[in-house]
């Protein structure tokens, strides 16, 4: 048998009828020990997640305006799950909790988390798992940032003492007891901290696609669903702005070398993608993985003649980037030039200022900025075994009467 920590997003939790599909995609197998719930997300467009609602509560109450209708729409929506799925359960003295705490200034993390841990209790009660409040577990430092000795070392022995726990996301708890939040969509690092906590098989992340795509369906129609990706691929990717994951989640699975896979609750027959450490390329490799894409960039161009031979000048440059706070994406290199891709806004009022001080540390023959160009990543672990990739990628590109850099 093995171990698998499920985590579902609001969609796959947006009503009763979405909870069901829940409930029957966790019994299906009886390997799915540990699940992550997200707070109920939209129903509709146009609908608003629950968790807006209770921001919206939160600065409602803290401006000493009314949100008791607010709260009121919130426990509808929560009641109105619990009597269609046939539940005995009654979230009436957590709703009074919630508006004590919210009259109290209780904090902005304290009502956001406050969806996940209501879903949490539904969604134990429906599937018979044991509830487990992620701030007895989940621990972030004085400053705020996570600790992850803490989360992973209490997680651990928390669920030890249970074979099947449902573990709300998104939220844990500081050392003085208040609660904090991840970032927004934050419920898929809950997953990926439990996984990593409890040493799981693998980290299900059930959303509402088959998968990642092979490229943006708002550019390219029918783009195919990634099966396999390896983590590497998948950052590059993201980093281009594709985005199904929370980037944050990666990271703690990935270190310990356990797979994500990617699946849809409302089509759970589809394999979905499967983010691997690595894997073996073989002819049924795909060529390329994915394809994303990103504009808003500026090359700045510095031309010295001799600069290959010139011992410290990639320095120079670079600390000139460093005092201005500037982060750079790529350094194209020729012999006698240096180009710096950056991110246009990051640069919007300095550049004259730029031009000046990398002319003057540099002693650089001419600095020139070149806008409006967009960087497109081809990522592939397949294009390593066959020739030609390149010059397909940039003929297409000649062919639409772009030029490349
Ligand atoms: N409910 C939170 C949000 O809407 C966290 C999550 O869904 O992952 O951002």
């Amino acid at each position: 048998m093995s171990l698998i920590v499920a985590k579902f997003g609001g969609s796959s939790l947006a009503d009763a009828n979405q909870f069901r599909k829940v409930a029957k995609i966790v019994k299906e197998n009886p390997d799915r020990r540990y699940i992550v719930p997200s707070a109920p997300g939209k129903r509709f467009d146009g609908d608003i997640k629950v968790t807006d609602l209770l921001y919206n509560a939160y600065e409602l109450a803290s401006e000493g305006d009314d949100f008791l209708p607010v709260l009121e729409t919130i426990e509808q929506r929560f009641d109105s799950i619990i009597a269609d799925l046939g539940l005995n359960i009654d979230l009436k003295p957590e709703y009074e909790k919630i508006r004590i705490a919210l009259e109290s200034d209780a904090g902005r993390d304290y009502a956001a988390s406050r969806g996940e841990y209501l879903s949490g209790i539904i969604l134990a009660e429906l599937i018979g798992y044991h509830f487990m409040d992620a701030a007895k577990c989940i621990r972030f430092n004085e400053t705020g940032s996570f600790n992850s000795d803490f989360t992973f070392e209490k997680t651990a022995e928390h669920l030890s003492h249970y074979e099947r726990a449902v573990i709300p996301g998104f939220y844990g708890r500081m050392p003085n007891g208040t609660i904090k939040t991840f970032s927004r969509g934050g419920s898929d690092i809950t997953g990926s901290l439990v996984t990593r906590a409890v040493c799981a098989d693998l980290y299900e992340n059930w959303t509402d696609v088959d998968g990642f795509l092979v490229s943006d369906p708002r550019i390219i129609k029918n783009a195919k669903i990634i099966k396999k990706i390896t983590y590497k691929e998948l950052r590059e990717l993201s980093y281009m702005g594709a985005t199904v994951l929370h980037e944050d989640a990666i990271f703690p699975v990935h270190q310990a070398g356990i797979p994500i896979n990617i699946r849809n609750t409302n089509n759970p027959s589809a394999p979905g993608t499967m983010i691997v450490s690595e894997y073996k390329v073989d002819e049924t490799t795909p060529i390329i993985t994915g394809l994303a894409g990103k504009k808003g960039f500026s090359i700045i161009n510095i031309e010295k003649a001799m600069m290959n031979s010139e011992i410290g000048f990639g320095k120079k440059v670079l600390s000139v980037l460093e005092r201005e706070g500037l982060c750079f994406e790529h350094l194209p290199s020729g012999i006698d030039t240096m180009s710096v891709v950056i991110e246009s806004k990051a640069i919007e009022g300095k550049k004259e200022d730029l031009v000046y001080t990398i002319k003057r540390e540099t002693l650089a023959d001419s600095v020139s900025f070149e806008d409006d160009l967009a960087l497109i990543a081809v990522v592939g672990v397949g294009m390593r075994k066959v020739t030609g990739t390149a010059a397909k990628v940039l003929t297409a590109i000649s062919k639409k009467k772009y030029s490349y850099a």
